[in-house]
């Protein structure tokens, strides 16, 4: 728990929040300015900055809840796909440093869904380059 941080506010019950489930480790709460209609931030009641600081277990617990509300959403919202986004870091659109994941449910109706790709896909990236990045990442993970 952390007195700064806002998310562990909204654990805590100090700033308020539409909850939609928790469990002994997680809570997931509305986004209060959504992507589409639907969007919720899934968190560890524990506070971890980010992906680099969450413990093995409440990364677990958080991910396995992001599924079970998946589920509920694909039954009850009518979604047509389902985005899951985590941002690591301030250059990496990180605004709130408690772990959270997105879950932005998708539409193919745009009035219920702002959500657009933040990259240009199908764009193939040099060949060497990534073999390069390949060999760098797998010989450090051994
Ligand atoms: P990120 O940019 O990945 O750190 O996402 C932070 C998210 O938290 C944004 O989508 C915000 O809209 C959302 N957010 C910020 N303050 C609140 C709040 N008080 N209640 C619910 N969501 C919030
Ligand atoms: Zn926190």
């Amino acid at each position: 728990m952390s007195d700064q941080c806002l998310f562990c506010g909204i654990v805590a019950g100090t700033v308020p929040s539409v909850r939609v489930a928790e469990d002994d480790r997680t809570l997931a709460f509305m986004d209060i300015n959504p992507a589409s209609d639907g969007h919720l931030l899934v968190i560890p009641k524990r506070h971890s900055k980010d992906l680099l600081d969450i413990p093995a277990e409440d990364l677990a617990a958080v991910t396995l809840a992001t599924q079970r509300i998946a589920k509920a959403a694909a039954q009850v919202l009518g979604v047509d796909g389902l985005n899951l986004l985590n941002c690591c870091g301030a250059d990496a659109w990180q605004t709130v440093f408690h772990f959270h994941l997105h879950l932005v449910p998708r539409y193919l109706d745009k009035t219920k869904d702002r959500l657009v790709l933040p990259w240009q896909p199908g764009v193939p990236g040099d060949v060497d380059t990534i073999t390069a990045l390949g060999g760098k990442l797998s010989a450090a993970l051994g």
